[in-house]
């Protein structure tokens, strides 16, 4: 039997829309043999969704997504099979949310400047995380009060980068967050490298000064890519020398990707980075 990982997934410990334990349900219920909770600079739902995984017998890796500006742009790296007690990382995480909160207050200025008024406030009721106030909970306040269709909607004419609402922000520096994934024993993966508006140029740059912090894996086929994405980064995990990483990025029922689980499987040539945890 093959294997069905999702090892890219968010809860309402970051931008989710529900429970640790929930997602596991989901992750179960849509037939995952091996997940991971990978919310955005948080570790906070480790505990229970490891526990909601082995009860179900299902296959667990501790996860992470940490928010990294390189060249200017936000790269997501995901961190797999990291030590949620590493001190180095949950210092480094911490970190990194600092700044959010301020951050959203100026969203919020600025969409009002675009007459939408109360948008913090409004996003904050959305936020069960108060550390982890991110776009997304301003994206389902705009949708709910009737100012976009969809979050989609709200990506690409307010929040998107470069967008009107968008306010630019510096996260952590691409050699720290590698180097805490490494010191909490875990693997670093460059999420959906797809989603990323960078000149070929700088991909390679991406790519190699990635190698050379000791990165070995990039997600081919995830929630964030189409499918002639999963192509285009199967020739790079193919020219780079990448392990391939799989996962839906599911963050709520209703906001137009993937389910957990339902993804097609990685071209059968790429090695999975989950094997070396088998
Ligand atoms: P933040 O960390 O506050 O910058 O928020 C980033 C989050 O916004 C991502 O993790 C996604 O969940 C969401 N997001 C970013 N771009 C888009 C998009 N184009 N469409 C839908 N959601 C998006
Ligand atoms: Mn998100
Ligand atoms: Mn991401
Ligand atoms: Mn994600």
């Amino acid at each position: 039997m093959t294997m069905n990982a999702d090892l890219h997934c968010h809860s309402t410990v970051s931008d989710g829309q529900f429970a640790p334990a929930d997602v596991a349900r989901r992750a179960h219920a849509g037939g995952v043999t091996l997940w991971a909770l990978t919310d955005h600079d948080e570790l906070g739902g480790q505990k229970e969704a490891r526990a909601a995984a082995e009860a179900l017998g299902m296959g667990y890796l501790a996860g992470v997504e940490i928010s990294v500006t390189w060249a200017s742009r936000t790269v997501h790296i995901v961190g797999l099979h990291v030590d949620p007690d590493c001190r180095a990382l949950i210092d480094g995480l911490a970190r990194t949310r600092n700044g959010r909160a301020a951050r959203a207050e100026a969203i919020g200025e600025q969409l009002a400047s675009l007459g939408v008024p109360g948008a913090y406030e409004g996003a904050l009721k959305y936020v069960s995380n108060p550390d982890m106030i991110s776009r997304t909970h301003f994206a389902r306040f705009m949708v709910d009060a009737g100012y976009a269709r969809s979050a989609q909607d709200v990506f690409s004419r307010y929040l998107g980068d470069g967008k009107p609402g968008y306010v630019s922000h510096r996260w952590a520096k691409l050699a720290d967050a590698v180097g805490w994934i490494q010191a909490a024993g875990g693997e670093a993966v460059i999420a959906h490298p797809g989603r990323y508006a960078y000149s070929p140029l700088e991909f390679d740059a991406l790519f190699g000064e990635f190698i050379d912090l000791g990165g070995k894996a990039i997600e081919v086929v995830t929630g964030s890519h189409t499918p002639d994405q999963y192509r285009e980064y199967a020739d790079v995990a193919r020219r780079f020398g990448f392990e391939a990483s799989r996962g839906s990025d599911f963050h709520a029922a209703d906001e137009g990707r993937v389910d957990i689980g339902t993804l097609p499987q990685l071209p059968p040539d790429l090695k999975p980075v989950w094997e070396r945890w088998l």
